[in-house]
């Protein structure tokens, strides 16, 4: 016998997982353009697409035959012995066992009703018409009920616990609570500290508009240095900036533009950018459809959009080098605003009404209110009617804001219409784990300020790829992060990181 029964299956498991692969890369080329380019009639027909393509995906990958290759993979210990095949291994029966759970039907009616509520939570937040929302989110909120009650079965988790565990696996919310508790004790004061000390006014960030096209320009420059491979990747124009990792030698990302504020399109430009890398990063030439080719967790995936979206992108060191470039690019616009002016204004601290405008001090409260009530809304402990009054209260006691509609509040987010009941936290865990790798990479690469002032990122990049990006799901998130910065996650960095840089611009 020329190999073991054991390498036999594993060679047809993963000559299956890269079949599937390809229709689950094609689903993502129309989740895409879904948001991109489809006509708003094309909805219906999208929906449909995306639930067969769905369905068909999981009755393959579910069939009796992939649980023997995997048995089989199991008890070959010399296969084991390469970590990577271990890897893929238990990374594959994580995800098998969960998706024999779940029945075809319920599988097709989740992909189907997100693709429709998302269509129906974007024309409700244009209209910020919650009551037009309302029936698709209880039905979300129905399906993801069903969905982890199929999966939770003997396994002791909550609900909430098993929606959460696709996202960051390992993540459990009682945990989390105390993570959160601890950061919202440290924040508060903070975040009060620095409104006393704030001066009054409106901060410059440029005169008169900005045309988008000469902002497309520049974030098209900045990303290209961070070093997203265009020849590789897309950058488009989208409602909600967003990444989609298509597969290999294609990633895409968008951003928004306002004309009367470039630094927000280009900030959204880096964040997907430093998803983009992750994905750019990830082995998928060689591994392509196994979880040694994915993303470790959405935890992970943020903490590099984190990364570069503030760490590089709001230092001091960064700007340094960006302003000269943009005042090139927007002539009059940016006369007479230096570098120092623009670091500052990027850096205000103010409590947004919006998530993805906060700044890095109360960004976290937005995900901690998201926390809280989509639990209580899975629970049964909220209804979706009640959700606008509860929302509109807490971000008055958190942020001191009254919500003047919707649209602005409880409708803002795209994460509840696409049926990603669990995915907030991620968001939290991403600023977190980015504070603790920036500290080792600063360690590791004492001239790191230097270089981000002549806006050289290759030693950045090429720290994240060795440490982070090209373990694809190899190690988990607590591994890779113990092995790249010698500690367990802890909140200790991240709020270091804000008394230093806050307590510097506010003279705390
Ligand atoms: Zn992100």
């Amino acid at each position: 016998m020329s190999e073991s029964t054991g390498l036999a299956a594993y060679r047809r498991l993963i000559s299956e997982l890269r079949e599937l692969a390809l229709f689950a890369s094609s689903a993502s080329i129309l989740g895409w353009d879904q948001e991109t380019g489809m006509p708003p009639r094309g909805g219906q027909l999208r929906a449909d697409q995306l639930s067969a393509l769905g369905a068909y995906v999981h009755q393959r990958y579910t069939r009796a035959e992939v649980g023997d290759w995997l048995a089989l993979c199991e008890a070959d210990e010399a296969l084991l012995a390469d970590p990577r095949f271990a890897a893929n291994v238990r990374e594959v029966r994580r995800e098998y066992d969960r998706e024999v759970l779940l029945p075809e039907s319920l599988v097709r009616e989740i992909a189907s009703t997100s693709a429709l509520a998302l269509q129906a939570w974007r024309g409700a937040r244009e209209s910020s018409d919650f009551a037009a929302f309302a029936p698709w989110l209880e039905k979300v909120i129905d399906l993801a009920r069903q969905k982890a009650d199929c999966i939770r079965a003997d396994r002791g988790l909550s609900r909430y616990d098993v929606l959460m565990d696709q996202y960051e696996p390992g993540a459990r919310a009682a945990d989390l609570d105390g993570v959160f508790r601890d950061l919202r004790l440290q924040l508060t004061p903070l975040i009060a500290a620095i409104a006393e000390a704030a001066p009054a006014g409106e901060p410059v960030v440029q005169r008169g508009t900005i045309p988008t096209a000469s902002q497309e320009v520049l974030n098209r420059e900045v990303v290209a240095r961070m070093g997203f491979d265009f020849e590789a990747g897309r950058l488009d124009v989208s409602t909600h900036p967003f990444c989609e990792g298509i597969g290999p030698g294609d990633t895409r990302l968008t951003t928004r533009y306002r004309e009367d504020d470039f630094t927000e399109s280009l900030s959204s430009a880096m964040h997907e950018a430093g998803h983009g890398l992750y994905e750019q990063g990830l082995p998928k030439e060689e591994h392509f459809g196994e979880p040694l080719s994915e993303a470790t967790s959405l935890g992970i995936h943020e903490s590099q959009s984190r990364l570069w979206e503030n760490l590089v992108g709001r230092s001091r060191a960064f700007w340094r080098w960006a302003t000269p470039l943009a005042a090139e690019r927007f002539g009059a616009a940016l006369e007479g605003i230096g570098a120092e002016t623009l670091y500052r204004t990027v850096n205000r601290v103010r409590p947004n009404l919006i998530r993805v405008d906060s700044d890095e001090a109360t960004y976290n409260l937005h995900i901690m209110l998201r926390f809280d009530l989509e639990r209580a809304l899975l629970e049964g402990d909220l209804a979706v009617a009640d959700l606008p009054g509860v929302w509109n209260e807490r971000i008055r006691a958190d942020l001191g804001l009254e919500v003047p509609n919707d649209r602005l509040g409880c409708l803002q987010d795209v994460h509840w219409g696409m049926g990603a009941i669990g995915y907030f936290p991620t968001y939290t865990l991403g600023n977190l784990y980015a504070a603790q790798l920036w500290g080792a990479i600063r360690r590791e690469i004492p001239d790191l300020e230097e270089e981000m002032a002549r806006g050289e990122f290759g030693r950045l990049l090429n720290w994240l790829r060795t440490h982070v990006h090209h373990f694809g799901r190899q190690l988990t998130a607590a591994e890779l992060c113990e092995r790249a910065t010698g500690e367990p996650l802890s909140a200790a960095p991240f709020v270091a990181y804000l008394r230093a840089k806050f307590g510097e611009l506010y003279g705390l």
